[in-house]
Order: C-alpha cells, then structure tokens, then sequence
C-alpha cells in the first residue's frame, strides 16, 4: 500500500509543531437556565403542591450526598479489585479450589461496581433533569411521577405505575 511514506511525513511534520500555544478553551455545551429553570417548573402530579426551592434543595443535596458516596464507594472497590489482581499474580501456587474462590470473589466485585456506576449514573441524571426542568417526569408515559414519590426516592425515573409495569415484565 502506497499510504506508509505520507503518514510518516505527517508524524514528522506534528512533531516539529509540538503545540498550539495550549489556548484550548473547555467548550461549555449547556446553556445557563438562569432564573428560567428552578422549582416553580417542575411538573407534579394532580392535587400536590408545586415544589418549593426548598423542597427541591433537600433533594439536591440528598442526590448530591448519595453521588459523593457511590462514589467513594466505587473507588474503594476499584482499588481493591486492583489490590486482588496484584495478588493474584503472587498466588500461583494456589490450587483450584483457592483460584476458583478468588474468580468469583472478583466477579462479584465487578458485579458491584457495575450496579453503583449505574445507580451513579441514575442520580446524575436526576440532577441533569433538575437543571433542564424535566425533572419528574416519567421517562416511559411522560406523566408526572409525583412529588412524593420523588421526596421518598429522588433518584426515580419512572412513575410508579411504570415502574410496577417494568418490575412484572
Ligand atoms: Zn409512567
């Protein structure tokens, strides 16, 4: 293929222009809401009281203080599943039983992590939908989800209906 000698020259000519004077500016994509945005917003169900910035700044936080943990949390169990691995390495004269115990001790780490990165993922997009004032909505039907259900659980995406519905199926 004839492409080698061109890619090489391209490298070389990268690599005489190292940089472009680092005046990369992070682009922010997400527009400030302002005073758009807020409680006032939100949708509830029939009969309930519209959120007041009070009540949404205690669900805020808790989403927040739940965020901070899982987070945490993830790091210790990264940490030691990388503590294990190394060990692992160190092992190699452990019988079956013994590696067949330290395999599944992992997966079930792996297992772990994987639930708290989504449950993360699910308390980010909570706050995200705060920001956008979509917040409450049901992400299946498009109906409120209810204002005391989300002060019960903040992170819920669907209203409790669906969610019956998604627990059967
Ligand atoms: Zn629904």
């Amino acid at each position: 293929m004839a492409g080698t000698a061109g890619i090489s020259k391209d490298d070389e000519e990268r690599s005489r222009h190292p940089s472009h004077g680092g005046r990369s500016r992070p682009a922010r994509s997400r527009p400030s809401h302002g005073a758009k945005g807020g409680a006032a917003v939100l949708a509830v169900r029939e009969g309930e009281q519209r959120w007041s910035e009070a009540e949404l700044a205690e669900v805020r936080a808790r989403l927040d203080a739940e965020i901070a943990g899982l987070r945490a949390e993830i790091t210790k169990a990264e940490s030691e599943i990388t503590a294990r691995l190394t060990d692992a390495v160190g092992d190699a004269g452990d019988d079956q039983a013994d590696a067949g115990a330290k395999t599944y001790q992992r997966e079930h780490d792996l297992a772990l992590t994987h639930n708290a990165r989504e449950l993360l993922a699910r308390h980010e997009r909570a706050l995200a939908r705060m920001a956008d004032g979509t917040y409450g909505i049901c992400e299946s039907c498009g109906n409120p989800i209810g204002k005391a259900r989300l002060q019960a659980f903040p992170r819920a995406t669907l209203c409790v209906q669906c969610k019956q519905r998604e627990e059967r199926r």
